[in-house]
């Protein structure tokens, strides 16, 4: 068995985990990422958010792999818009183009699959981590400083502490029909459960049907594909993508339900994307959240390895960041299930719209009066504690607007409410246009 010893390691070459090894090399650190391709092909949706989110952290070249803008056509609580747009995702494509792209920019890529990690305990010299590399007869084993835990829906998980929101499976079939036909996507609300058809502008179609694994029984492997063609045939938003004849080139469920991990981060590791916490695909921002999660982690690894001081503070960030995006995505997908209102005593309808609670999706912490507390931020490169004002629209506080520190500002408002700004700015130190703009910002939320 060969021993090979890493910095840090980064598991799963995702959205999430190539968006972490760029944040950590753009930091200057050594990165290597272990990664296997795609268990399957999937095409996704995604919007113009997530493409400015893919460049927000770095990622230009796999980006070639997202097609233009095609029609989205959504049935839901009983009418039909033809007015949206996504760009589809072949995520074969992206996910081969984003292992090419890690490595372009200097980071170590090991193709291999992880059998096991064997999480280290912190100062005592890192983590095991033993690997099967395609062509080796034997594993190897890594040692490892850092683990960041990016193998998506695939990461295990402990047994015990996990939330889950209803237990959910996406019966998926891909075909490979005529290249030229016009591409674009439907969504349709049924009374159990949703379906979603993509087709690219290469002729490959994507059907998916998402429902309640409980209610529905599931024939052999074999025979899915045709069970699911056939669970369309009457639905309106799936005709057009059922007409042409289309190749099968797999048929397969995955379960597909929300999840996050009780802990996201220790002392030498970290979770993100969805192995910390993965959304319901209603929502289509399973990427997006997915790059939510890992775009700061960089600073959080940073700070644990260089500044243990601040680790306390680090672990704090993560944590909150990931609770309070899954918390919030939860909510708005119950709200969108909320809407569809034909089918809410329907057994799949009736949970969804209850999980995860009843708390607004915006605001949920309640109507607490702006204040100021210490919490922890991003500054450059690190997390650290800062003063910041914390509003029901910002529960984890905002420390800067526009460069102008908010709680300063804040207070010197509070200080001498008739004030104009041109007498608050040098106060602060700031620059007047920049303060006014602050300002009004803190108006807007309640201030003074
Ligand atoms: P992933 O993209 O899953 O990446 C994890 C990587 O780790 C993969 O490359 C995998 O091969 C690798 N890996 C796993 N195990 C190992 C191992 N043992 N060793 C080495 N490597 C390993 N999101 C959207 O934005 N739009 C959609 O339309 C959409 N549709 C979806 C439909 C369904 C049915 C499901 C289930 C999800 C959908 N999503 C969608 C969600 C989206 O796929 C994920 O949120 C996103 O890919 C998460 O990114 P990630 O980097 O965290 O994980």
């Amino acid at each position: 068995m060969t021993r090979i010893d890493r910095g840090i390691v980064v598991l799963g070459a995702g959205p999430a985990g190539a968006a972490v090894a760029l944040g950590l090399r753009r930091l200057g650190h050594a990165v290597t990422v272990v990664g296997t391709p795609r268990a399957f092909d999937a095409i996704e949706g995604v919007s113009d958010r997530v493409v400015a989110g893919l460049r927000g952290v770095g990622i230009e070249a796999a980006l070639a792999a997202i097609a233009e803008p095609s029609p989205r056509r959504a049935t839901w609580a009983g009418s039909t818009t033809a007015l949206n747009h996504e760009r589809l995702v072949d995520r074969a494509a992206f996910d081969r183009l984003l292992w090419q792209e890690l490595q372009d920019h200097g980071v170590e890529c090991l193709l291999a699959r992880v059998m096991r990690w064997v999480p280290g305990e912190s100062g005592d010299g890192g983590h095991t981590l033993q690997i099967q590399r395609p062509d080796d007869a034997q594993p190897q084993t890594l040692r490892a400083r850092f683990v960041v835990e990016a193998r998506g829906c695939l990461a295990p998980h402990p047994p015990q502490g996990v939330t889950r929101g209803p237990e959910t499976v996406a019966l998926l079939w891909r075909g490979q029909g005529a290249p030229g036909g016009a591409a674009g996507s439907a969504v349709e609300s049924l009374p159990g459960g949703w379906a979603w058809c993509a087709r690219l502008p290469g002729g490959a179609v994507a059907l998916q049907l998402t429902v309640d694994p409980s209610a529905i029984t599931l024939p052999p492997r074999a025979q899915l594909g045709a069970f699911v063609r056939e669970q369309l045939a009457a639905v309106e938003a799936a005709l057009p993508f059922l007409d042409s004849p289309a190749a099968e080139v797999h048929a397969l469920a995955r379960t597909s339900g929300a999840v996050l991990a009780p802990e996201v981060c220790g002392d030498t590791w970290l979770r993100v994307g969805d192995a910390a916490m993965a959304a319901d695909p209603l929502s289509g921002n399973g990427i997006f959240q997915s790059l939510s999660s890992a775009l700061q982690a960089p600073m959080v690894v940073h700070t644990l390895l260089n500044h243990p001081a601040d680790a306390p503070h680090a672990q704090r960030f993560h944590t909150e960041r990931v609770q309070g995006l899954f918390q919030r995505f939860a909510r708005i997908g119950r709200d969108f299930y909320a809407q569809e209102a034909r089918w809410a005593g329907e057994p799949f309808w009736a949970v969804r719209r209850a999980w995860p609670d009843a708390l607004p999706a915006h605001g949920a912490e309640g109507d607490a009066p702006p204040h100021i507390e210490q919490r922890p931020v991003v500054d450059r490169d690190r997390i650290r504690l800062a003063e910041v004002l914390v509003t029901t629209e910002q529960p984890l506080g905002i420390w800067h607007v526009d460069g102008v520190e908010v709680a300063p500002l804040w207070r010197a408002a509070r200080a001498a409410p008739g004030r104009e700004v041109e007498a608050l700015a040098p106060l602060l130190g700031g620059s007047v246009p920049r303060a006014q703009a602050a300002l009004r910002w803190l108006r807007a939320q309640g201030g003074r």
